[in-house]
Order: C-alpha cells, then sequence, then structure tokens
C-alpha cells in the first residue's frame, strides 16, 4: 500500500494549485456575483495541458494518469467549484467517453480539440422528465437514409451555453423502453440550440442550460459505440465523473477549512483566540478528519480505475462520503466564524452554496446509496463486502 504522490502526479497538482492561486481564486467571489462564466481561465487551462491532463499523449492531452486529474479537478474547485465542474464534465463526461468507445477516426476528430481546450464538451443526458430514472428518456433518433435525425429537449446541461462538441443520448426509432433502448450520438454546437440559462444556488461561474436538438442529422459516424449501448457509455462516464465530483468536494471543503482555520487562531473573544475553546477545536478537528476520509476514498476510487479495475462501488462511496462532507463542513465553517462567515466579506457562504449540488448531480445520493447497496448485497464474499482492499478483478 502506497500513500505518498509520484513526482509527476506532485508537479501536477503544484501546476494546477499554482494556477488556481494566481488565476482562478482572487476572480472567483466577482464570476459568482456576476454569474461570469470565465471562458479565458478554460484557455489558459488549455495551454497548460489541464483540459486533458489524463487523455493520451498521442491524442493531444498530457498523458498524465486519472490520480493526477482527480488532484487537479480538487485544486481547481478549492478555488473556484464552477471552474471545477466545467473542467469535470468536459473531461470525464465527454472527452474521456470518446477516448474509450469511440472509432479511431471518431477519437481523431474530436479528442485533440477537447484535450487542447480549444472545444468544450457538454454531456446531455437528463430532461425534464427524465433525472435519476436517465433510462426512461425521449429524445429520439430516427432514421434517415444512412443516419439519424436527433430531435429532443435536454436539460441542465453543464458547458451547454459554450460547449462545441455534444455527447447526446436518444432512443431509437422503434426502440424498446428503459436504458436498452438508448445509443449516444456526438453533436456540433451548430446542431443545438440553448433555450434557457438556468439560475442556480451556486455554482454561478459555471454554465447550466436548456438545449433543443430539432432534427439534427448524424451519419453512421456520429454514433458512440454500438447502436442500442449507449447507456452503457453514460454509465461508464458517470463511473468516472463520481470520482471527479468526489474531488470537487474535498476541494470545497479543503477551501472552507482552511478559512476557518485561519480565522479560529485569528480571532479573539472573552480574551483568548477563539480556536483555544473546545468547541471550536472538536469543529476543526472533525473537518480535518472527515476531509482526509473523503480525500482518501477518492483516491483509491481514482487508483483502481487507472489501475483498470472496478471501480463502480468505490467511486460511488467516494462520492457519497465527500459531498455529505462538504455540505457539513462548509455549514461548521460559517459557524466558526461567527457572524462574518455569514457575510460575503468572506467566500465560505459560496462555498456552503456551491457544496449542496454535490449531493446532487452525476447521481444524487439516494442514487448513490443504490449502487452501493446492490454491490454489498451481490457480493458472495462478505470479507470482501467491507470494500476495505481493490476489488482483485
Ligand atoms: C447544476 C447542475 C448541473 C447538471 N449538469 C448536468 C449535465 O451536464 N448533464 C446532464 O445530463 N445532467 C446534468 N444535471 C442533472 C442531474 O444529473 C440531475 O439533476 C440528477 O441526476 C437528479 O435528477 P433530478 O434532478 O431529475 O431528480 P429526480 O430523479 O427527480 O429525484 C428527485 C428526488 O428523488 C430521489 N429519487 C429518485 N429516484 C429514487 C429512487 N429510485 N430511490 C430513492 N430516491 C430516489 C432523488 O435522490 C431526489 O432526492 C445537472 C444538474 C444540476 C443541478
Amino acid at each position: 500500500m502506497e500513500f505518498s504522490l509520484t513526482t509527476e502526479q506532485r508537479e501536477i497538482q503544484m501546476l494546477a494549485r499554482d494556477f488556481a492561486e494566481r488565476e482562478i481564486a482572487p476572480h472567483a467571489a466577482a464570476w459568482d456575483r456576476d454569474h461570469a462564466f470565465p471562458q479565458a481561465v478554460f484557455s489558459k487551462l488549455g495551454e497548460l495541458g489541464l483540459m486533458g491532463v489524463c487523455v493520451p499523449e498521442e491524442l493531444g492531452g498530457a498523458g498524465a494518469d486519472f490520480l493526477s486529474y482527480i488532484l487537479v479537478l480538487e485544486e481547481l474547485s478549492r478555488a473556484d467549484a464552477g471552474v471545477g465542474v466545467t473542467v469535470a464534465v468536459h473531461t470525464s463526461a465527454v472527452t474521456l467517453p470518446i477516448v474509450g468507445f469511440g472509432t479511431p477516426a471518431q477519437r481523431e476528430r474530436f479528442v485533440p480539440e477537447l484535450a487542447a481546450g480549444d472545444t468544450l464538451g457538454a454531456f446531455a443526458l437528463t430532461e425534464s422528465e427524465s433525472g435519476s430514472d436517465a433510462g426512461s428518456l425521449r429524445s429520439s433518433a430516427t432514421r434517415d437514409g444512412d443516419g439519424w435525425r436527433i430531435t429532443g429537449s435536454k436539460q441542465w446541461i453543464t458547458n451547454g451555453s459554450h460547449a462545441g462538441t455534444f455527447l447526446v443520448f436518444a432512443r431509437m426509432d422503434g426502440a424498446v423502453d428503459g436504458p436498452h433502448g438508448v445509443s449516444a450520438f456526438l453533436l456540433d454546437g451548430s446542431d443545438v440550440e440553448v433555450t434557457r440559462e438556468e439560475e442556480k444556488l451556486g455554482l454561478n461561474s459555471s454554465s447550466t442550460a436548456d438545449i433543443r436538438i430539432s432534427g439534427a442529422f448524424v451519419g453512421r459516424d456520429r454514433m458512440l459505440h454500438e447502436a442500442h449501448r449507449g447507456f452503457a457509455v453514460a454509465m461508464a462516464a458517470l463511473d468516472g465523473g463520481r470520482i471527479g465530483i468526489a474531488a470537487q468536494a474535498v476541494g470545497i471543503a479543503q477551501a472552507a477549512y482552511d478559512v476557518a482555520r485561519r480565522y479560529a487562531v485569528e480571532r479573539h473573544q472573552f480574551g483568548s483566540r477563539i480556536a483555544d475553546f473546545q468547541a471550536i477545536q472538536f469543529k476543526l478537528a472533525d473537518m480535518a478528519t472527515e476531509i482526509d476520509a473523503a480525500r482518501l476514498l477518492t483516491h483509491r476510487a481514482a487508483w483502481l480505475k487507472q489501475q483498470g479495475h472496478p471501480h463502480t462501488l468505490e467511486g460511488a462511496q467516494a462520492k457519497l462520503f465527500a459531498s455529505a462532507v462538504a455540505r457539513r463542513q462548509t455549514g461548521e465553517a460559517i459557524q466558526v466564524l461567527g457572524g462574518y462567515g455569514y457575510t460575503k466579506e468572506f467566500p465560505l457562504e459560496r462555498y456552503y452554496r456551491d457544496a449542496k449540488v454535490t449531493e446532487i448531480y452525476e447521481g444524487t445520493s439516494e442514487i448513490q446509496r443504490i449502487v452501493i447497496a446492490r454491490h454489498i448485497l451481490a457480493r458472495q464474499d462478505d470479507r470482501a463486502a467491507t470494500a476495505t482492499a481493490p476489488p482483485s478483478g
């Protein structure tokens, strides 16, 4: 068992941290207030290789491992969770599925632009009547000559207003209801109309848009994976994506802890530092411990994925735990600052608003529990069900 990062992982972590501290954190409050999407940041991240950090070099990526990418997401989210989710969806939910499921021609056509940050990716699964029950989606792919016409509306699509490549899930003509009838298609930004930009509780520097696709034609070369196998693409994307959202939650919680700890040693009441009161010490101790545990679960899931081991259970556990830590501990951090924590003079109220969504998207916490329960109850070997060690196969 090896807990330390490699030299390369540490270098990538420091690269992301330096960039986030210089180019993101100082502007995050203003982007939040103005609901501004920081387009220029993604070009700069592309120049640093951080828009395709775990994409193979031959496809234009930085060629690092999945854990390096997870470290980058934590650092970006620590500065601004909106930037974190933009990069997370772009990479885990669009670029990596094309790397994993695409034909050589599809990889060549789409991945280099995405990895360079020249094009942003969006993942379009959710519809107004189909959220957790994604297999019930209604968007359609109707046969037309050599290809299909895609028609439908998708809801809450991250990067929807800025993406050039959309991974869209639609039901084939005459296909059965449920997940088995779903196929995955790669559409261009010009095929998609943005019908609404959502107003949210937080993550205001990210774009969450409703989109409409009105009979856009796609040829056979735009189908990702096989016909009727789109749900497998979506589930694989979400398996990896959830580890990214866990890293986002860890980054938000870490940022909140940093502010609370610094404040606790500076603020005096009743003639002492508030850090000298056991009530405050216990809050900081719980925060530090829970964040560490969340990070370890996240890194374990990332390690399993990059070793090619199954990681559905461990990714769900990491997301379930880390998102609850982020929601709970951003609230506790506000408590440490008292009234100041509730004001916009400090970033904690933003962290608190941003943290909540990590319990909702890429599968709600209830859905993570269903995934976890299904795995632990299916296992024959009760010792393996404790999940303290990586599964063997
Ligand atoms: C900011 C933001 C960005 C997003 N980005 C994207 C994106 O890029 N692409 C995309 O496709 N989608 C995106 N989504 C959608 C997101 O993935 C869904 O919101 C999420 O999957 C939950 O679906 P729902 O909101 O329809 O909730 P519902 O499925 O309607 O669930 C409502 C409640 O019921 C519970 N519930 C549902 N089914 C069960 C069950 N079987 N057992 C127990 N409880 C259950 C849920 O846990 C939840 O508490 C985004 C959402 C947000 C808020």
